[in-house]
């Protein structure tokens, strides 16, 4: 690896520490805000989900965490994310059948889902032309569109045959 390279990609990492960082704080005062007490359970949940873009349900969540934290219930990892997301500072998602995704990053994107592992990855908007269907949407009748989600649904490179 180039020099440039290394430091492109060391600084990137760093970028990313920072957001999950950032992240992590709101989501801790928005739960104080909420009057949650703020447990280790708590906190732990936080951390894990601020930096993970794999769009994990509660349950995941829940089974991730439950080895560390024994005591854990399901109850305090459901109404920790519920409180989030009231508060704007985790977003829901509902990309396949089954339970609602929780995704950290609340800046709107993309999101593309593999067909056969159920593999979540973020899509950024500008990375794919999308004046044509914003369009479209903004010209709804009598509805005024805030945003436009889109999924793209497809194999991903894992599980696509070699
Ligand atoms: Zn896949
Ligand atoms: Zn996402």
């Amino acid at each position: 690896m180039q020099a440039t390279e290394r430091a492109a990609k060391k600084s990137a990492t760093v970028k990313l520490a920072a957001m999950k960082e950032e992240r992590a704080s709101r989501m801790v005062d928005g739960l104080r805000g909420a009057g949650l007490k703020l447990t280790p359970q708590r906190l732990a949940l936080v951390r894990e989900l601020a930096g993970d873009a794999s769009h994990p349900t509660a349950q995941e969540l829940f089974e991730r965490l439950r080895p560390a934290l024994p005591t854990m219930s399901f109850a305090t990892v459901y109404n920790t994310l519920a409180a989030l997301s009231e508060a704007r500072l985790c977003a829901t998602r509902s990309l396949m059948r089954g339970p609602v995704r929780f995704d950290p990053k609340v800046e709107p994107h993309d999101h593309a889902v593999c067909g056969d592992c159920g593999r979540v990855t973020d899509v950024p908007i500008p990375s794919v032309p999308v004046r044509k269907d914003g369009e479209r949407a903004r010209r709804i009748e009598g509805f005024s569109v805030h945003h436009v989600e889109r999924v793209y649904r497809g194999i991903c490179a894992d599980c696509r045959p070699k």
